[in-house]
């Protein structure tokens, strides 16, 4: 029996950076400044540089990053936010600890993002942004987003959380919008050892209204214990950031090897009925966070990888729209992109360490499948 292959694995990644993570946490422990210090101000503008933003500002999550860039923009109660209901439950639930309402929208059949079609619909007089979702990495079609956005005077908030130097005609994820927000979730392109996020933008003032209300809303400059608005504590620590700062030395040459594994995958998947995800064309480039397919026959292909030892997922299998949470909100509203998406979807092996081999044996494995079924 070959060695299995995961879905994702962390392990060799580890392995190649233990002695700079060791040194790393050490000069934090030895330091003794664990929260707003030197190395979350290195991470913030490294990370800032990397990605083609003017300001970054660290929090504590990937959701709390959304939840503080809607408070920012001037989210809240009562007010209406569009959201794809093809996405990762954070994105809708951060609207609603804001006390705002998620209004769902369907997404593109090829990219599975937010189109200005769909949002187009979903809008009313109470719509206060629209929150594009650059899911499994891959860039939303943010110009006709941003012309909508503009003329109807709504903010747009980037959900980045997966979209990690991923290009949209070469401007980086969470640069298009108003503000994007980031997650570092240990499974992500760039992953702490632990939570943690950011948020991104090129409005300056917007970048102050974040640092104040991550930090309980001190204001920025002035008496220390005077509260001029109402924050958070979402604060990204001095260990979470010096760790990031080490993997984030790798993250484009891990990004460039994980778009080289989807060309690969995108080669030796072809004339199968599967469809294959965009690769992105031009300036638009995909972080491949997740490489996904989908099938009809999406459970039997799961079970028949399982017993060759290769791991898959599916992300997500319930549209938001229709998971107890939000039920009664959607109104029996159909979005069938989504909903067909939900039962196709399954993502196949992906992560820098991956091996061509690896790739090969797995789209054997599904050349397999289809001759024998
Ligand atoms: C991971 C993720 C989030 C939430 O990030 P956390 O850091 O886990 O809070 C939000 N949206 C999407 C699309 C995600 O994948």
């Amino acid at each position: 029996m070959n060695k299995p292959i995961p879905l994702l694995s962390l392990k060799d990644q580890y392995k190649s950076l233990r002695a700079a993570m060791h040194a790393a946490a050490k000069r934090v422990l030895d330091s003794g400044v664990f929260i707003l210090g030197p190395e979350g101000r290195a991470f913030e503008s490294e990370f800032a540089k990397a990605q083609g933003a003017a300001h970054a500002i660290g929090m504590a999550s990937g959701t709390d990053a959304l939840v503080l860039a809607l408070k920012a923009v001037g989210v809240g109660p009562g007010d209406e936010v569009v959201v794809p209901t093809f996405t990762f439950i954070a994105t809708a639930t951060s609207v609603s600890t804001m006390g705002a309402v998620p209004v769902f929208a369907d997404v593109d059949p090829r990219t599975l993002t937010l189109t200005a079609e769909a949002v187009e619909k979903a809008l009313t007089p109470k719509t206060k942004a629209i929150v594009p979702v650059h899911i499994f990495g891959h860039p939303a079609d943010m110009d006709p987003l941003v012309a909508l956005a503009k003329s109807r005077g709504v903010k747009i908030v980037e959900d980045c959380a997966q979209a990690h130097l991923a290009l949209y005609k070469g401007r980086g994820a969470g640069t298009v919008g108003d503000i994007g927000a980031f997650s570092f979730y240990p499974s992500k392109n760039l992953g702490a050892a632990g939570d943690a996020g950011m948020a991104t933008t090129a409005d300056a003032a917007l970048a102050d209204v974040c640092l104040e209300l991550r930090n309980c809303g001190r204001p920025l400059k002035g008496a220390t214990y005077h509260h001029p608005r109402v924050g958070y504590n979402s604060r990204l620590d001095e260990l979470q950031a010096a760790l990031l700062r080490v993997k984030l030395k790798k993250l484009a040459s891990w990004t460039k090897k994980r778009r080289a594994l989807a060309a690969l995958y995108d080669k030796k998947l072809q004339g199968l009925p599967l469809r294959l995800p965009s690769l992105g064309d031009g300036g638009t480039q995909p972080s491949f966070h997740l490489y996904v397919v989908r099938s009809d026959r999406r459970d039997a292909l799961a079970a028949f990888l399982k017993e060759r030892g290769i791991g898959t997922g599916v992300y997500y299998p319930i549209p938001v729209h229709q998971q107890p949470a939000y039920k009664g909100l959607a109104n029996g509203s159909k979005f069938p992109v989504a909903e067909e998406a939900s039962r196709t979807v399954l993502a196949l092996p992906m992560f820098p360490e991956l091996t061509t081999g690896e790739v090969s044996r797995v789209c054997g494995a599904i050349h397999d499948f289809f001759k024998g079924n």
